[in-house]
């Protein structure tokens, strides 16, 4: 049982590390059934959260919207599209550090930080412009 488990959460961090668009739960659980016929949504989930806590993947929240999962820990920022969701990876140096004191925390004490670009991507831009040419003159 606990090798299955071992197993499981194998096969789900490789899945994970082949996409490069940072998937939410229910996108990994269609890829990784591929592979793992019998595997359910719940059981990729908690696989997630416990590689996340471990350390060995990283969970990424946008208010309100559902977790984006990264099978790198590398420090990189992101590039948001606005209009579908869809995550990349940014390959521009970070942004400097803000070098702030602790006491600009409240105590805390910083080990990162997290820097997020958000725009359109290439895709919603084309439909967009479509979209404009297609418009009716009247709305
Ligand atoms: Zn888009
Ligand atoms: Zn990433």
């Amino acid at each position: 049982m606990y090798q299955r488990n071992t197993q499981q959460r194998q096969v789900i961090l490789e899945e994970l590390r082949m996409l490069k668009n940072h998937p939410t739960a229910a996108v990994l659980y269609t890829q990784v059934r591929s592979r793992l016929p019998k595997v359910s949504l719940g059981t990729v989930y908690r696989n997630l959260e416990m590689l996340y806590q471990s350390g060995i993947i990283q969970k990424l929240e946008f208010g309100g919207n559902e977790a984006r999962y990264d099978g790198t820990i590398d420090q990189h920022d992101h590039v948001r599209c606005v209009q579908c969701g869809r995550l990349d990876d940014v390959d521009l140096p970070a942004l400097a550090f803000l070098g702030g004191d602790c006491n600009d925390f409240g105590g805390f004490k910083i080990i990162g930080h997290r820097f997020e670009y958000i725009g359109i991507c290439p895709q919603c831009r084309t439909k967009e412009e479509n979209q404009t040419d297609d418009l009716p003159a009247e709305r």
